[in-house]
């Protein structure tokens, strides 16, 4: 399994913020941060952005924190306990991206904290998880702050209104990302499902680097986004570089994708817990 250092016993990890919405199904959100989190030997620190209601079969529905409410979870964190890394995921409104932009420049975190933002809009089936009125503000605002965009497909549609279908239409889509001014843009190729490799495009401005996977064949898929985020941020905590954080996440998601497992009646999980082991 690939890895990461892990700390001795008694010492303190490296320490990461996700800013992400609850899944009460525990199987993307914040629970699938943690579980990365947790496996990679970092200690996860959470400021909830909202609750979803669901389950396997779907989101029934969602309760937005109210904004004061996360900029304090920001802050009581940072400024005690610390930061090497931060990642955001389900941000539902443009309240809430205001709010963190506003926060972590307040807090002096711009520029010296690496910053994963994966542009959370919908769930794996579709149903909307940020309000389409927060998209300019997520391109505008938020994402100028990232070191890092980690876009899927329909995210990559909703942003900057490119249709991925290839390997032109993929570097197109890493430039009109990256013209958003993150340091670096990753374009996830997992959507494009009649592909037979899963291949990531990272772009820097000048550079494209290429990270690519056999496809796994399998429904049980919820949380890969965000283990996949979750791993780059623990890989960025421990001083890697942008593209070594990046090649190590994907061998992690694909060792939990490959491990996937069955929930409830609907879609599963990626295995999180992959790294455990266990019967085959
Ligand atoms: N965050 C929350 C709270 C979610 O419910 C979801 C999907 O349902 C996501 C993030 C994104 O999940 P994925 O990693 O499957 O893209």
């Amino acid at each position: 399994m690939a890895d990461l250092p892990l700390p001795a016993a008694g010492q303190t990890p490296r320490r990461i913020l996700t800013i992400a919405g609850s899944d009460s199904g525990g199987s993307a959100g914040l629970q699938a941060d943690m579980r990365a989190f947790a496996m990679l030997g970092v200690h996860g620190c959470a400021a909830v952005t909202a609750v979803t209601v669901q389950n396997s079969l779907g989101v029934k529905g969602f309760h937005e924190i109210p904004v004061d409410v996360v900029s304090a979870q920001i802050s009581a964190v940072v400024s005690d306990i610390g930061i090497e890394a931060a990642k955001t995921g389900m941000l539902a409104s443009t309240g809430i991206i205001q709010a963190i932009v506003e926060t972590w420049g307040a807090e002096g975190l711009d520029g010296s904290v690496p910053l994963v933002v994966d542009p959370v809009c919908a769930s794996n089936v579709g149903e909307p998880l940020l309000h389409p009125s927060a998209l300019d503000a997520m391109r505008h605002e938020l994402i100028p702050l990232a070191t890092l965009v980690t876009p899927n497909l329909d995210e990559v549609r909703l942003l900057v209104g490119i249709d991925v279908v290839d390997d032109e239409s993929q570097r197109e889509a890493a430039r009109a990302l990256h013209a958003l001014g993150p340091r670096w843009a990753l374009v996830k190729g997992g959507h494009l499902r009649k592909s037979p490799v899963s291949s990531d495009l990272l772009f820097d401005g000048t550079d494209f680097s290429q990270f690519a996977a056999a496809r796994v064949d399998t429904r049980h898929d919820h949380g890969a986004g965000d283990t996949l985020a979750a791993a780059i941020a623990a890989a960025l905590a421990h001083g890697y570089a942008v593209p070594a954080a990046v090649s190590f996440a994907k061998v992690w998601v694909t060792e939990c994708i490959r491990a996937a497992y069955p929930i409830g009646r609907g879609h599963g999980p990626v295995n999180g817990m992959a790294r455990l082991g266990g019967a085959r």
